[in-house]
């Protein structure tokens, strides 16, 4: 508590729950949500804290706190990832389980909403404590996640290695091979084809949509990328791929600007050798902040939450806002861009191309039967299209902004759920 108390105090703006309940109040007061219906879905179903004790290298023992928050189970399974990273707090799972849960029902895959998280520092540990931090984090949770239960997957810094050790870790409790536990696998071991590149590709697959808005092609749009992880140097490659011109792209120490367009493949390669993107030639160095108010059809924040707020939104350069990262915009922020005329593809609809090929991995190990690559990316493609535009003729149906409208029509297909199930009769 004291180390939440800590990161958010003097700025409420920035705390992710109360971001998430500010947006999630204003749809369901649009929807008229019943005031039962808002009592249960406002709040998480269940919050576990799991102390988790590691034998480090030098033989001590360390005792870590990790969490795992389910927020809603109306339409299915807990499904979200899982974040290793020394600032977790327990706000921040509590919202992004919430989104998870708003980010399933907008692009209508049948699993609710979860995340996990343990306040650890990866970089300062080995692969073996990582290992034991993983296996051990995963039988406290034993009782609690399963492919009908909570279906976690990586997040930051954690990835398919993680995934490895907590199917192995569950299967080894169930005595039997349970590929489904996870997803974000390696595809020998039960994972998706297609599904690394996922996030980036449904970023790219709702850019495409939004530009159609300004009449432009790719090769006259230019876009801005904020983080070059696994959702901004994938939707990077991708759109760069498409034709799209990049002229600026970052990652946590810095970023690099060139007007004329970015080499993305050489941008990539430079940064796998020397794993900084500073002192890449044919580009200016920028820093993060000064990175999102370069002029721009195309501003992708991919990084992390809270790099909009009310203080930068008004020098906003951009046309269009898609969200890559979660949470990248605080409420406070979103009136600004909207007064500015910004159309914003909000994160739980330009993000959910991960969760999707997720859904896409949980039946195929289901099934037992693997697609192709070609055909995951085409089905992406068409739930990802037909979930853009829904959004959009919602919102104008309704004369709400695309964020409100994402909001409005999940909580609307939750609530469905919720109250065809009577769950809390
Ligand atoms: P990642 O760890 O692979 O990459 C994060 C990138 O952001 C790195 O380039 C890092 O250097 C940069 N970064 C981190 N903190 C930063 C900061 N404070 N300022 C500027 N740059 C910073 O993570 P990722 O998987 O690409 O996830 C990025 C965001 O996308 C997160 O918000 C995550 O929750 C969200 N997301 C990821 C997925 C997925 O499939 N990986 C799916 C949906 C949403």
């Amino acid at each position: 508590m004291a180390d939440e108390m800590r990161r958010f105090k003097g700025s409420d703006e920035k705390n992710p729950f109360d971001a998430m309940s500010e947006r999630f109040d204003r749809a369901a007061k649009l929807l008229g949500l019943d005031e039962d219906l808002y009592a249960v879905m406002r709040v998480p179903s269940r919050e576990i804290k799991v102390y988790i004790p590691v034998r480090m290298d030098t033989g001590h023992i360390q005792v870590f706190e990790g969490y795992r928050v389910q927020h809603n189970f109306a339409r299915g399974p807990a499904k979200g990832g899982i974040r290793y990273a020394p600032d977790v707090t327990i706000e921040e799972v509590k919202a992004l389980s919430a989104w998870m849960t708003w980010k399933c029902a907008v692009v209508n895959v049948p699993f609710g909403g979860g995340k996990g998280g343990i306040v650890c520092d990866p970089s300062q540990m080995s692969l073996g404590e990582l290992e034991r931090l993983t296996r051990r984090y995963t039988a406290e949770l034993i009782d609690f996640i399963g492919p009908d239960k909570d279906v976690p997957a990586p997040d930051m810094n954690t990835n398919e290695q993680t995934m490895a050790w907590i199917m192995d870790t569950y299967s080894m409790h169930a005595r039997h091979t349970v590929t489904a536990v996870v997803t974000g696998k390696p595809v020998a071991l039960g994972g998706s084809l297609g599904r690394k590149e996922a996030t980036g590709r449904g970023v790219l697959f709702c850019v495409n949509e939004a530009i159609k808005r300004l009449d432009k092609t790719p090769e006259q749009t230019s876009v801005v990328i904020q983080g070059s992880g696994n959702v901004g140097g994938m939707a990077a490659q991708l759109m760069h791929d498409t034709g799209y011109k990049i002229i600026a792209i970052s990652d946590i120490f810095g970023g690099i600007h060139n007007s004329n367009g970015l080499d993305i493949p050489k941008v990539r390669q430079y940064l796998q050798e020397n794993r900084t993107l500073e002192g890449y030639p044919e580009a200016e160095r920028v820093d993060n902040k000064t990175l999102l108010e370069i002029e721009c059809d195309v501003l992708a924040p991919c990084a992390t939450e809270n790099q909009i707020t009310s203080e930068n939104a008004g020098r906003l350069q951009c046309k269009i806002l898609a969200e890559g990262a979660n949470g990248p915009t605080t409420p406070k922020a979103d009136q600004i861009l909207h007064d500015k005329g910004i159309f914003v593809v909000p994160d739980i609809l330009a993000n959910a191309g991960g969760v999707t090929v997720s859904y896409f991995e949980w039946v195929q190990d289901r099934t037992g039967y693997f697609w192709s690559e070609a055909e995951v990316n085409s089905r992406l493609e068409e739930k990802m299209i037909a979930s853009f535009n829904e959004l959009v003729g919602y919102g104008d149906r309704h004369g709400v902004d695309s964020r409100t409208a994402a909001y409005m029509m999940a909580i609307d297909r939750v609530a469905y759920h919720t109250r065809m199930r009577g769950i809390y009769a």
